[in-house]
């Protein structure tokens, strides 16, 4: 029993965290439902065979340990994850810790934490992001749980995270949920973040008449400047593949169909239920929605008409707009989903520490870029409202927001869609309007259901003088 870490599912995630892992001069027992993967994964494991434990069933996997034993669950989000731990149960001993490290909804995280308490087992719920390559070279580690079974994983998992000068992007976010809550979230701005580089990108094409590659330049050029990020980068990459097939732009023999497995729609479902806008983020989840309607849209275009006017304005006017517009929507995209997570935190008594959240997303996962670091910067001053309130980034969209107004304007009347990028806007606009328009809305309200207002002028709930026109 001289493993320091076991590890269940050995799919395109496990397998490349093992590696990690291992690399990191740790020895790790591996467990897969089908028993060849391991075997196989261990005769290709090179230089780091000797670290890993090969195991056939999960009782020798739990006697391959080190106690107390940390096992990472990676396997499919769902039933799988629960017959992992139905089964870990019967095998491991007080103070073994059970890592679920999926794209679990926090919710189930929840129900599992329930579920063992007074069982003498422990639970973490960890969100891990950066894909492949990053399980392989170093995710973005985000951890929800008793900080007692923090410790006695820290070292190893600090060890496979990504580092941003140095600083592991790996932390201890808080109790339970608050691990795959914070993931949920990153999800969902990653949908944003990706859905307005995709409007941006509609508009070098449709609007402005642009090539792919022309375009990929554009992105390549602005991953120099406020953009620098890693989707920005890969957006560049993308745009100036070929296919290898027929020779064309890549991206143009794609199906423009999105998929999501789920976890966008999560942080939008928990926005709502927690009351925090996020508009931005669900406009990128229903443009996903939009998108696969591939069959409903041409049909629409037979009837409408696809037509797009010209973009007006000169090119390289326009060019430095886009950037810009791009970097407002982004804010506002930011400024929802840490707005949620503040929310959550007091809803649910995790403590989460948003600046923390910034930095460890710097590097390794997804939506990482400097930006982050800019904005953890911004939280580290103490709560606040909303980053939109920041003094940092007031400076920063009262610069960038009449590019974003000019941009949605303009593409309003060209026809090209911009929902994230519009919803973006309206959200800046309605959060900055001191007085709104709410007060019709009571109104309405008090008139068919004498749901009662406040005045301005007197405290108390006041009723209108609708009269019996009131049903
Ligand atoms: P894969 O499909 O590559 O691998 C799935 C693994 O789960 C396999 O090892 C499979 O075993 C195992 N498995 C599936 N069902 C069961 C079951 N009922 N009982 C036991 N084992 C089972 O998935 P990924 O590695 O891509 O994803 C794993 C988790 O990581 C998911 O929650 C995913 O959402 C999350 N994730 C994925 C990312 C990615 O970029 N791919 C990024 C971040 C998180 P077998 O070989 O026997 O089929």
């Amino acid at each position: 029993a001289d493993a320091e870490i076991g590890l269940i599912g050995l799919g395109v995630m496990g397998s490349n965290l093992a590696l990690n892992i291992a690399e990191k001069g740790n020895r790790i027992a591996v467990f897969n439902r089908t028993a060849s993967k391991t075997h196989e994964f261990h005769q290709d494991a090179g230089p780091l065979r000797d670290r890993i434990v090969p195991c056939d069933t999960i009782e020798a996997l739990a006697a391959a340990i080190r106690p107390p034993r940390p096992v990472i669950i990676m396997v499919q989000a769902g039933a799988a994850v629960d017959e992992q731990i139905a089964h870990l149960r019967g095998v491991l001993s007080a103070n073994d810790i059970m890592i679920d490290a999926g794209n679990a909804n926090f919710r189930d995280t929840m129900r599992r934490f329930g579920e063992l308490e007074g069982s003498g087992l422990t639970f973490i719920g960890m969100g891990v992001s950066g894909g492949e390559e990053g399980a392989r070279h170093g995710p973005s580690i985000m951890v929800g749980g008793a900080e007692a079974s923090w410790k006695r994983v820290e070292k190893v998992l600090t060890a496979i995270a990504a580092k941003y000068e140095g600083e592991p992007c790996a932390a201890w976010l808080g109790p339970d949920g608050a691990g795959h809550f914070v993931k949920t979230i990153h999800n969902g701005i990653e949908y944003a973040d990706m859905q307005m580089i995709a409007e941006i990108y509609g508009i070098l094409r449709d609007g402005l008449g642009m090539a792919p590659k022309e375009i990929g330049q554009v992105f390549a050029r602005w991953n120099e400047g406020r953009l620098d990020s890693y989707l920005i980068e890969i957006t560049a990459r993308v745009l100036e593949a070929d296919d290898p097939e027929t020779g064309k732009p890549m991206v143009d023999m794609i199906l423009d169909r999105a998929g999501q497995k789920g976890t966008g729609k999560w942080s939008v479902i928990e926005a709502q239920q927690l009351g925090v806008p996020a508009t931005t983020i669900e406009a990128a989840v229903a443009a996903r929605v939009l998108s696969s309607l591939k069959d409903e849209r041409v049909a629409a275009q037979a009837v409408y008409g696809g037509g797009v006017a010209p973009f007006p304005g000169g090119r390289d006017e326009v060019l430095a707009d886009l950037e810009l517009a791009l970097f407002a929507g982004k804010v506002a995209a930011y400024a929802q989903g840490f707005a949620v997570m503040a929310e959550a935190s007091r809803a649910f008594g995790w403590n989460l520490p948003l600046p923390t959240i910034a930095k460890i997303w710097r590097a390794g996962c997804i939506i990482r870029s400097q930006f982050l670091g800019t904005l953890a910067k911004a939280f580290s001053g103490g709560p606040v409202a909303n980053l939109l309130m920041t003094p940092a980034f007031v400076q920063m969209m009262q610069e960038a927001n009449p590019a974003l107004r000019r941009i949605v304007a303009r593409s309003a009347e060209a026809g090209l869609p911009v929902p994230a990028l519009s919803s973006a806007l309206g959200y800046f606009d309605s959060y900055r309007l001191g007085r709104g328009t709410s007060n019709l809305i009571q109104a309405q309200r008090d008139f068919f259901g004498a749901h009662g207002f406040e005045r301005i002028d007197s405290s108390g709930a006041h009723h209108g003088p609708w009269g019996s026109g009131a049903a």
